[in-house]
Parts: structure tokens; C-alpha cells; sequence
């Protein structure tokens, strides 16, 4: 036929737009673009791997007319599998873990594919893990053919030829960094191994889940043989290290909260107008974390994969209710200044405890403080009574005027001691409070707290994400 008619959706496979993510990463000095592996056919990079794997196992011979496919998976690679089986003519059994969404299990039937749900927290070795049950029916059923993405070599080679040599072109060279979302590993080593045959300084960086094993194996160290996993964010983090995952291509590996993971892939749809899964969010979170530390100018170009859609999570990462069931979101009311004082503690960046000055700390500490610490205030303590308060902005114009000043007492500078509440106080009356004052003292059962504007500001930001 003439024109630009493909063969099948099989020829629709690659080239998949590379974005700029000029929103969720303002004011950043380099260049942050997502690879959308989720515009490929079936919604996930893994159609790539996926053809690439049939296609071999044909023309080894492997897998011949009428043969049925069978994956273990965590869904999208059953799904990419089964829109090859579908357009090839196969069956495909598809062994997946109750840890997959609804959707990733209703759209595998959809594409026509008989799906087997094991459970996910037990033991690879486990008879009942999907790994297993994969194995025993490939044994069991005549003509069929196990794809076993995670040792087959046509996996990370169909990242090689297309996602890794897409982003070099993309990028014209200048690609610096990749961020990838770890599951087989087939992704980021194909990338890695593309990029490094241009230029080995070239950094692939993997990202799993909190309290995943890849980290481990990649420091070294030892790795506890009886770990389940816990984790919400769906497609990355293994129980085992796959064959194809090659460690040594990787710079690092980076392991990024449920949490962060899902609410930066919320922000993504909201901000970006990228509806994208949860692994997605965690590669970018990782990213923007990784900015943060190391600052990268102009001349860095980071390049972030986006795997898979995000309709494949209507009903968890974009619910609301399902969010706050697993405490991703937080209920809004209800809170007291003591839950408030412990929820951010809880957070990964918290300081560790009140911060504070004795009336005899020279105003050159106080400010060193001020820096290293980025907060406004600090409370001035005698004998474990509070007596004041030094704030910023009455340092910084005293110290503008008169540098000698550094080697004053706090005594002499500081301004009445912030108010104090109970930990029962609500948080409606921390917040009249805050209107007059920059932060609130609170009493809490472990010792003196507070809590500012900006951790308001903050806590309110979530609710609102
Ligand atoms: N994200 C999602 C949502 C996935 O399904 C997968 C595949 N399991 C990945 C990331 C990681 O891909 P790979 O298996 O190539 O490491």
C-alpha cells in the first residue's frame, strides 16, 4: 500500500517523543527531559523487549506456529507480550502477582492473554511464587515457550538498538546522565550499553524502590537472603538479581520511597500534563533529588524514562482514597500540633532535633547556624528554659551594618521567646499563631519542638498534591 500505512502495531514500536519537563523541574540550571516509553504500543517501553525476545525465539526455532507464551511478570511485560502473541497468533499465559494493579490484569485479558495471580510476598524459590509457577508450566505444557525476560539476552539488546540509540540521537550527543527505573534491569543495561559505546563517562544511574536489593549488590555489600518485598510502586525492585541486569554499566543506584514515588508521579500529571506510572514518578523523583545534591549546570543533560502509562493506575496512584488508606496523602483537620511535630520529623530531610542557642553563642555561630540549617529563627535557651528568640532578618541587618557585631552575645540581639502551645493544641490555633509570629514552640513528650510557617506551608502543599 501506498503512503505511510504500518503492517501491524508491531511497526509502531520506538520512537517515542523525548520532552523537556520545563515545569517539574524549574529552576534547575540543566536540561531535564523524559523519554516517553509509555507512548508505545500497550503503554510500556517492555513491547520492545518483548518483540525482540519472540523474534529471536523464532528464528531460533524455540517458539513455532501455534505456540503459547508464557511470561512471569509484573505486568507490563505480560502485556506487551500478549499484543505480540495476539498479532503473531499464539496463546499467552501470563503469571503475574497480587502486588499488579487491577487495570494491568484487565487489560492483559483484554489483549486476549489466560492470567495466573500468585502471591508476592513469598521467596522466588517459593513452589507458589510466579517465578516458579512460570517455570512449571513451561515444563508442563507441550510447545510452549518461556520468555524469561530476566536472563534472556534479547531484552537488554532491544534497549541497546532502540531506547539507548533513540536518546543518543534525541539528545544529538548530549546526553549526560539517564535516569532508569530498575525491574529486569533490561532497560537501563540496554541504554547503558548504547550510550557507552559513544562515551563510557556517559552516567546510566538505576532507580528502585526503598528497600530494594539492587543498592546492596552495587555497594557490595551483603545482601539478607529472607527480605520480602514491601513496596507500592509497581514494575521496579526485585527479590533476586536478574541475569541481564549488568550492575557494572550503572553509576549508582538510587532508591526512592513509595511516598516520593507516587506523589512526584501525581505532580508529573499536574504539572506536566504527563499521565505516567509510579516507577515513572520514582525515576524523577530520583532526579530531582539528585539535582539537589549535586547542582549541574547548563552543560548537564539528564535524561529521565517514563515506563509505562498511567491509566494502568487510575484506581490506586490517582485515587484518593487509595493514597490516603496507605498514607500517602494526609486527611486534612484533625491534627494537633504534636502529630504535626512528628510527622516532620519522619521526613527524610528533617533535622533531628530543636536547634537552639545559649544567650552566650556569638552572633558569628548563630549565623553559621541560620545557613547550615536553612531555618529563620532560633530559640535562645538557659538551663532548659527558653528566654528568646534570635531571628534572621535582625542578624543580617545588624551584621550589615556593623561587622564587628559577629562577636556579640545572642543575649544582646535577641527579640521576646516564640509562644509556646500544648501538643494538643489544633492546628487551626498554630495557625493564628503563625500569623503574628514566624514559628510556635511546642511542648511535646520528647522535649521542646517547633514548627514554622514554612513547615505549614509545607504540610499544606501535600494535602494539596
Ligand atoms: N517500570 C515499570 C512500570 C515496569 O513495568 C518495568 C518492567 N518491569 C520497569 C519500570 C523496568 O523495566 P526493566 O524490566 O527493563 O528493568
Amino acid at each position: 500500500m501506498q503512503g505511510q500505512t504500518s503492517q501491524s502495531i508491531l511497526d509502531a514500536i520506538g520512537n517515542t517523543p523525548m520532552v523537556r519537563l520545563g515545569r517539574i523541574g524549574a529552576g534547575l540550571q540543566c536540561n531535564l527531559l523524559a523519554k516517553l516509553e509509555l507512548h508505545n504500543p500497550g503503554g510500556s517501553g517492555k513491547i520492545r523487549s518483548a518483540l525482540a525476545m519472540v523474534a529471536e525465539a523464532e528464528r531460533t526455532g524455540r517458539l513455532r506456529a501455534g505456540g503459547t507464551l508464557i511470561e512471569a511478570s509484573s505486568g507490563n511485560a505480560g502485556i506487551a507480550l500478549a499484543i505480540v502473541a495476539a498479532v503473531r497468533g499464539y496463546r499467552c499465559i501470563c503469571v503475574t502477582t497480587d502486588r499488579q494493579s487491577p487495570e494491568k490484569i484487565a487489560t492483559l485479558k483484554a489483549f486476549g492473554a489466560e492470567v495466573i495471580v500468585c502471591p508476592a510476598a513469598v521467596r522466588p524459590e517459593d513452589p507458589r511464587s510466579h517465578h516458579s509457577v512460570a517455570w512449571r508450566l513451561a515444563e508442563e505444557i507441550p510447545g510452549s515457550w518461556f520468555a524469561h525476560q530476566h536472563g534472556n539476552p534479547a531484552n537488554p539488546d532491544a534497549h541497546r538498538t532502540g531506547t539507548g540509540t533513540e536518546i543518543w540521537k534525541q539528545t544529538a550527543g548530549r546526553v549526560t546522565h539517564v535516569f532508569c527505573g530498575l525491574g529486569t534491569g533490561g532497560t537501563a543495561t540496554g541504554i547503558a550499553r548504547a550510550l557507552h559505546e559513544h562515551d563510557p563517562a556517559i552516567q546510566v544511574i538505576g532507580v528502585e524502590p526503598a528497600g530494594g536489593l539492587y543498592g546492596e549488590f552495587k555497594r557490595g555489600n551483603p545482601v539478607p537472603r529472607d527480605r520480602i518485598p514491601t513496596h507500592l510502586t509497581e514494575g521496579i525492585g526485585e527479590d533476586m538479581l536478574p541475569e541481564v541486569l549488568d550492575l557494572e554499566e550503572l553509576a549508582e543506584v538510587i532508591a526512592v520511597p513509595d511516598r516520593d514515588a507516587l506523589l512526584t508521579t501525581r505532580r508529573l500529571a499536574r504539572t506536566e500534563g504527563i499521565l505516567c506510572g509510579g516507577s515513572s514518578g520514582a525515576v524523577v523523583a530520583a532526579a530531582l533529588r539528585w539535582c539537589q545534591s549535586h547542582r549541574p549546570g547548563p552543560d548537564t543533560t539528564i535524561v529521565c524514562v517514563l515506563h509505562d502509562t498511567g491509566t494502568r493506575y487510575l484506581s490506586r496512584i490517582f485515587n484518593d482514597e487509595w493514597m490516603k488508606e496507605n498514607r500517602f496523602v494526609e486527611e486534612r483537620g484533625g491534627q494537633t500540633a504534636g502529630e504535626l511535630c512528628a510527622r516532620k520529623r519522619a521526613e527524610p530531610d528533617a533535622i533531628p532535633g530543636l536547634i537552639s542557642v545559649s544567650p552566650h553563642s556569638l552572633l558569628l555561630e548563630v549565623l553559621e547556624l541560620l545557613r547550615q540549617h536553612e531555618v529563620s529563627q532560633i530559640p535562645v535557651v538557659e538551663q532548659g528554659r527558653v528566654i528568646g528568640t534570635v531571628k534572621e532578618d535582625r542578624v543580617v541587618h545588624l551584621l550589615i551594618r556593623d561587622p564587628e557585631a559577629k562577636g556579640r552575645p545572642a543575649r544582646d540581639v535577641m527579640d521576646p521567646p516564640l509562644p509556646e502551645v500544648e501538643p494538643g493544641a489544633s492546628i487551626e490555633t498554630v495557625s493564628d499563631l503563625l500569623r503574628e509570629q514566624p514559628a510556635v514552640l511546642v511542648r511535646t513528650r520528647d522535649g521542646l519542638d517547633i514548627l514554622t510557617k514554612a513547615d505549614l506551608v509545607r504540610m499544606i502543599a501535600r494535602w494539596a498534591t
